[in-house]
């Protein structure tokens, strides 16, 4: 089997696809008010569409996808696309990332098609934050879906935290002992910077900051680091002691760890990125709707050998950030 590899020596395992640009949340440090600029609804590669790019990633030695969005409950039975996927010879791990608010009547139909892992997000526990943070009145619906999620027993739960200056603060030690009360991860997100949420990095709490404040609470010695080793890892996570589950970090601009970075991703009308924050996309949409394997194969590989050194790297000491927002090329 060929394999994934750039010019830094990066082997390309994950890809992560966005299968729609559109939400029903409005995540202030996300999604613009308003109407943002949408892909036009026949621009949206469908569910065989999907299966078949990663038919041709897997062949190179895709193992690991995630799908993400917008909010990637909002595709009509996304079952069936787990469930093309979960056939595909090398693909290993399917993973969801989503704010949880349909999880909950969707969830037994995506881990009987072969969901093992999934991340919700979740940034506060106060229910007028949420409302203010998301405009949306939902926070019961999400916490009854990761209670939910955790009482799966071959489902691999984690929660994505947001980390801002000025709200999350107030957020890091409810949000632990929410985690630790249900034997799982919490994850906190350093703000990465988009334009259209007008950032700069004092909007960013880094993971730093956090881990200050976790142990003013629970006292230095009481976590250890446990996941070190593990390459290709975004998150940095600690273990209580004694406990089960704990928190962690994805630091992109404190750590970046883009010489780990093992990712493609794909957007929702079928153009492929090397990175988050890369400047050019690689159109497979016509290739797909052509029919033409080899020309995906291709494009496939030029986006790896393409790939700079390090989006992040570069984003933690400039101010540019790409004018993309979020919800549209998946977080
Ligand atoms: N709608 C789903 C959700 O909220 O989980 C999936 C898509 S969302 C873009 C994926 C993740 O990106 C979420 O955990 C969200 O917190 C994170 N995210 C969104 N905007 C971000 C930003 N500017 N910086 C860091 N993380 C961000
Ligand atoms: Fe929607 Fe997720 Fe973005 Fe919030 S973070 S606006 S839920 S896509």
């Amino acid at each position: 089997m060929s394999e994934l590899i750039d010019t830094f020596g990066r082997k390309h395992k994950t890809l992560r696809i966005s299968v729609t640009d559109r939400c029903q949340l409005r995540c202030s440090y996300c999604m613009p008010l308003g109407n943002p600029n949408l892909f036009a609804k026949e621009n949206i590669l469908s569910f065989e569409e999907i299966a078949m790019v990663v038919q041709i990633a897997a062949e190179l030695g895709i193992q690991r996808i995630r799908i993400t969005g917008g909010e990637p409950l909002l595709r009509h039975e996304l079952h069936k696309l787990i469930s093309l996927i979960n056939k595909i010879k090398g693909i290993e791990s399917i993973a969801m990332t989503t704010n949880g608010l349909l999880l909950r009547d969707k969830l037994d139909s995506l881990t009987e098609s072969g969901l093992n892992k999934i991340s919700i997000s979740l940034d506060t526990l106060d229910p007028i934050k949420f409302a203010n943070l998301s405009k949306s009145d939902s926070l019961t619906d999400v916490i009854d879906s990761i209670d939910y999620a955790v009482s799966k027993p071959n489902l691999k739960v984690s929660l994505n935290s947001i980390a801002m200056r000025n709200l999350t603060e107030q957020e890091i030690i409810p949000l632990i002992e929410f985690a630790l009360s249900r034997k799982i991860f919490v994850r906190f997100i350093e703000l990465m910077p988009f334009e259209s949420i007008n950032w700069n990095s004092s909007k960013s709490l880094t993971a730093g900051e956090i881990l200050k404040i976790v142990e003013e609470h629970f006292g230095a010695k009481v976590f250890e680091e446990i996941n070190k080793e593990r390459f290709a890892a975004s998150a940095r996570l600690f273990k209580i002691q004694d406990g089960e589950g704990g928190f962690g970090f994805i630091a992109s601009l404190s750590n970046p760890f883009c010489m780990s970075c093992d990712r493609l991703r794909l957007r929702a009308d079928g153009t492929l990125f090397n990175c988050l924050f890369s400047r050019i996309g690689f159109e497979l949409r016509p290739a797909v709707r052509n029919n033409n394997e080899e020309e995906i194969r291709k494009l496939i590989q030029k986006a790896v050998a393409m790939k700079e050194k390090g989006g992040m790297e570069e984003f933690a000491c400039s101010p540019f950030s790409p004018s993309r927002i979020m919800s549209s090329i998946g977080g």
